[in-house]
């Protein structure tokens, strides 16, 4: 029987650990978890008639590796859609909450009547907008910033006042760094098989309505998914699938060794340990045990640490990936105490509006069973890369902020939220800047000399939860191809 190692016991991880135990009978999966939980960011608050989601409160299914797996763990039948009224979000505009326009997906111009009648745009930045669809194509081949790509292509009002919100709500990044290729592949690829976002959306229209819909949209809402739970119920009951006394909790990795590194044709034959056979050896505070094959889902930082002894040229790439910070306050507030409008699922709020408040989400507009009926749950984050220093702010002074920012956006007249609670989230959401991808080729070129190890998690390819569970169903394929070939030799 194969042993492999899976560590972290995030959503990636245990993706990992359960495709590894579905493919193959003859592996053995060991699932190391430093903390008492399974989940990692993936976490609810229960408190009464509240439930909370201190990260994520849903996934798209647009990418359908979350949702196939919660099918193949049979429950499909606890996962909610966001309820169907005020399926809109609205963006603040000197002071003013307005609706981002319908046929505005992320970047791309999907629908004029609703650009042309929108506020949130001088009647300059719509002409700019419109003339889309005449911007030459970009000619050189390397990589853009998010920002560059959307100013040069949409117009700088554009950018300012919805393409910078947008992400920065979603990634909570600053887009002048961010990696165009790496973050929003598909526009790049739009632009260059047709010359445009514009024109992406007209060719697509042209050869299929309904799948252009899909294309146009990034945030389509019917394309959302919530374990009707939460999200710690979805986890446990994920983890529940795993053979029995696979998951060791409580369990940090403190070192992960190559047994006897590579040899000359290492990208068909790792060398293993004489006496096991096996490649890798991984220490606890407790025990040190050895492995065939290795999974390593634990955010970069961490796996730079681990591979530092034995991949150093590996453990330098990945120590580049970046984190940023942010801080939510949950606040569950009477409707009867807001002035502003709250006909949406949230708010984002452009860097010009001068305001330390990159979003808010009116989680209980989306699944209103979360809280008491006269109530709205607001989720306000705060922080991002743009503004660091914010995280480190004490409960009280995030409270009092969020407290101020709910008066002067949403016209809050209340003194005390009926409920609240502070997040905090330290360097968890990784960036990818730019030449990300390059780098993540050179990553896997490290890699190729130790087919035995495969590195997954939110720092590489794609953050949300759908491309987690992806990384990790791909790095458990790759490395049972590896071992089943190993075993043939
Ligand atoms: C505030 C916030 C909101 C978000 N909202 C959404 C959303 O709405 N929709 C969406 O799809 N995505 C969302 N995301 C992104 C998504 O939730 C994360 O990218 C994803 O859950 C990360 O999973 P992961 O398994 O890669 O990493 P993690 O969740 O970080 O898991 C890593 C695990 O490794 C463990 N670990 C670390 N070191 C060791 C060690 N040495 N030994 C053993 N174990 C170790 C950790 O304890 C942890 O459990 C959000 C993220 C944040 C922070």
């Amino acid at each position: 029987m194969k042993q492999v190692a899976v560590i972290g016991a995030g959503i990636s991880g245990l993706a990992a650990a359960l495709a590894l135990a579905e493919q193959t009978p003859d592996v053995q999966v060991t699932l190391f978890e430093g903390s008492d939980r399974v989940g990692g960011v993936l976490e609810t608050i229960h408190d009464g008639r509240y439930l909370v989601e201190r990260s994520a409160d849903n996934f798209a299914t647009l990418i359908p590796n979350a949702l196939e797996l919660s099918r193949r763990c049979g429950l499909e039948s606890e996962l909610i859609s966001p309820e169907i009224n005020n399926r809109q979000a609205l963006v603040l505009h000197r002071g003013k909450l307005l609706p981002i326009p319908a046929g505005f997906s992320l970047m791309q111009p999907t629908r004029i009547g609703s650009i042309m009648s929108t506020r949130t745009l001088s009647w300059s930045a719509k002409l700019r907008l419109l003339g889309e669809f005449w911007v030459p194509r970009r000619a050189v081949d390397e990589d853009e910033s998010l920002e560059s790509f959307s100013t040069r292509r949409l117009g700088r009002e554009t950018y300012e006042n919805l393409v910078e919100p947008i992400v920065s709500g979603i990634f909570t990044a600053d887009p002048a760094t961010l990696s165009m290729r790496a973050t929003m592949p598909q526009f790049v690829e739009m632009e260059q098989r047709t010359g445009g976002l514009i024109r992406g959306h007209l060719a697509a229209r042209k050869q299929d309505v309904a799948a252009a819909a899909r294309r146009a949209s990034g945030a389509r809402y019917d394309q959302f998914v919530a374990p009707r739970q939460g999200m710690n119920w979805w986890v446990n009951a994920l983890a529940q699938r795993l053979p029995a006394r696979s998951l060791k909790l409580n369990t940090r990795v403190l070192s992960l060794r190559s047994l006897a590194g590579p040899t000359p044709e290492v990208a068909k034959t790792q060398a293993t340990d004489a006496a096991t056979g096996r490649a890798w050896q991984i220490e606890t505070a407790s025990e040190s045990l050895t492995f065939d094959g290795v999974i390593c889902s634990a955010p970069a930082a961490i796996t730079a640490r681990l591979l530092s002894e034995s991949l150093p040229a590996a453990a330098t790439i990945v120590a580049t990936i970046p984190y940023a910070s942010s801080a939510v306050v949950a606040m569950a507030v009477d409707h009867n105490e807001l002035r502003g409008r709250t006909d949406a699922f949230g708010l984002i709020v452009p860097r010009k509006e001068g305001r330390q408040t990159l979003a808010i989400s009116f989680a209980s507009n989306k699944y209103p069973a979360r809280v008491p009926n006269e109530q709205l749950l607001l989720r306000i984050f705060l922080g991002g890369a743009l503004s660091p220093e914010t995280v480190e702010l004490s409960d009280s002074q995030l409270i009092a902020l969020a407290h101020t920012e709910l008066r002067d956006i949403l016209g809050w007249t209340g003194t005390a939220a009926k409920w609240q609670a502070v997040m905090r989230w330290r360097e968890a959401m990784p960036q990818y800047v730019l030449g990300h991808l390059d780098r993540m080729q050179q990553l896997q070129q490290q890699l190729a000399t130790f087919p035995t190890l495969k590195l997954c998690g939110a720092g590489y390819a794609g953050v949300g939860i759908p491309q987690c569970v992806r990384g990790g169903e791909q790095a458990a394929s790759a490395l049972v191809a590896r071992l089943n070939a190993s075993g043939l030799e």
